[in-house]
């Protein structure tokens, strides 16, 4: 019944809905699109539709309403967040920036709008390594996650700098190599791995690959089984895109509680009644959207 409702509202509104990877099956089921944070972000830029409503946590929205400006961007629940982007502040990027002058300042995707702005330019973890390749320089500042940054860090031949030095997801961090090897041993299959995770998980996994990396990873693999290292809905994602493949998650509980707070009614809600719109300072979104157009100009 709400699924109806939720369809005829969007019509009504030209609206379409956006959700990511780690979102609710029942929610990747009532969307129009799903995919990873640059999945998501290249989408927005094309789709026609009078409002977007994101399915997904606060810096997603955020970028949304900076590439779309024309457009109203709805965010479903306002505890929607993502903990990892708190790790890093315009302030502390300042003082990194002061601290390597030459350097250049590339930022996950997974930060706030503010300190987009400061950014020369956005990475998502599809494409971090070659980001930070192409941009022009040797050393690279790198925020908010420390573990991305290492991983960028050994597939690039820069100097990469995580700031801060201890900024991680607390979702991709719960998995521990031991666990996972417990389950290869066990099950069998190929590991796939987030490189949110420790190094030490990506050093056992077969595949280091972003969301919308392990889709393709599946998709030229001729194994039949897969252990999937990163937040628990993923599985969900991939079981329906391939149905004759199974997707072990590495650990049930691995969920991301920001995902989770999108629920059905509060898509419903946020149609129902235009909520919750997202906003961005004029001058921060214009220097946010340079940073994430070079994102696209570099990749
Ligand atoms: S899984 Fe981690 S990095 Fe991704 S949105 Fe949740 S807290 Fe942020």
């Amino acid at each position: 019944m709400i699924v109806e409702e939720i369809e005829q509202l969007k019509k009504e509104l030209n609206a379409l809905i956006m959700a990511h990877n780690y979102q609710l099956p029942e929610v990747q089921d009532v969307a129009d699109f799903v995919g990873d944070s640059l999945e998501l972000a290249t989408k927005s830029k094309s789709t026609d539709a009078d409002y977007i409503v994101l399915a997904g946590v606060d810096f997603m929205a955020e970028t949304a309403a900076i590439l779309n400006p024309g457009k109203t961007v709805l965010i479903p629940s306002h505890l929607a967040s993502c903990e990892m982007a708190r790790y890093l502040d315009p302030k502390t990027i300042e003082e990194y920036k002061k601290a390597y002058p030459e350097s250049k300042i590339v930022l996950y995707i997974n930060s706030t709008a503010e300190c987009k702005a400061l950014a020369d330019s956005i990475c998502t973890s599809a494409n971090a390594a070659k980001v930070v390749k192409a941009i022009e320089s040797d050393i690279v500042l790198f925020g908010p996650d420390a573990n991305l940054a290492k991983y960028v860090s050994k597939n690039t031949k820069k100097k990469v700098i995580p700031l801060p030095p201890n900024g991680h997801c607390y979702v991709h961090t719960y998995f521990d190599p031991e666990e996972v090897l417990k389950i290869k041993r066990k099950d069998g299959g190929e590991v796939m791995a987030h490189p949110e995770c420790v190094e030490e998980v990506q050093a056992v996994a077969d595949v280091v690959a972003s969301t919308g990396g392990m889709i393709k990873h599946v998709a030229t693999s001729n194994s039949k089984k897969f252990i999937v290292v990163t937040e628990c809905d993923m599985s969900y994602r991939l079981k329906k895109l391939y149905p004759d493949r199974e997707f072990i998650p590495a650990w049930d509980n691995a969920i991301c509680l920001g995902m989770r707070q999108i629920t059905l009614e509060k898509i419903w809600e946020s149609l129902k009644y235009k909520r919750y719109k997202v906003q961005v300072d004029n001058k921060i979104a214009q220097k946010a959207r340079m940073a994430v157009e070079r994102m696209f100009e570099l990749t």
